[in-house]
């Protein structure tokens, strides 16, 4: 049986390179993949972006309004097309897997799309995203992939500190910020640092949310 699978990390913990890395093992063997993810995230519009400057353009965005799965199935047609026609190779003729980078940006209902893609359609859906926002709240996409993926895997990433960093500090200009929208928008100046628990507490005066 296919599984959904949420591999969370916080800010820096080198998803999209994970992503990028898992799509290219896929192709490495021959396998067609498709890569999606949410329309909310303007920070490259149509592309994933890896800090280590790899980018490459998805195949579908989802927006906020968007069945996913129905988005799959239109991809997933065209690829077994393209190979009915000869334009990909013919074997495999199908998507050997769901890609999805931003998942804490899906809505739950999305997510529950995904579920269905990997134990109804039968493709594996491997989901990247940030499990909690910078007041340490689960993202609706991350709650809904904590409750009911099949394989929770955890991207590590390193506090200032040296600790495991769990938690995204949000800062504007030098200082840390608690107060604001979940997703702050066209913030040129609103930049991420991803902490431990304690150096958030640290930092937050002691404030959890
Ligand atoms: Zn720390």
């Amino acid at each position: 049986m296919a599984k959904l699978y949420f591999r969370y990390g916080a800010m820096n913990s080198g998803k999209s390179t994970a992503l990028l890395q898992a799509a290219y093992n896929y192709e490495e063997r021959g396998q067609h993949v498709l890569l999606a993810k949410p329309a909310i995230d303007t920070k490259g519009a149509s592309q994933i972006e890896s800090r280590l400057g790899m980018t490459r353009e998805v195949d579908f965005l989802i927006g906020a309004e968007d069945d996913a799965r129905a988005l799959f199935q239109r991809e997933r047609d065209r690829v077994r097309g393209e190979a009915t026609a000869g334009l990909l190779p013919q074997e495999p003729a199908d998507v050997a897997c769901l890609l999805v980078d931003e998942a804490q940006f899906l809505t739950p209902e999305q997510v529950d799309d995904l579920f269905r893609i990997a134990v109804e359609d039968g493709i594996p859906v491997l989901a990247y995203g940030i499990r909690n926002d910078f007041l340490t709240h689960a993202f609706p996409g991350s709650a809904r992939l904590l409750a009911i993926a099949h394989t929770l895997e955890e991207l590590k990433t390193i506090c200032r500190c040296g600790r495991k960093a769990v938690f995204n500090g949000r800062r504007v200009g030098d200082a840390f910020v608690f107060d604001g929208e979940q997703v702050a928008i066209d913030g040129a100046a609103v930049t991420y640092e991803s902490l431990c628990g304690n150096c958030y507490l640290q930092e937050s005066g002691g404030r959890l949310s």
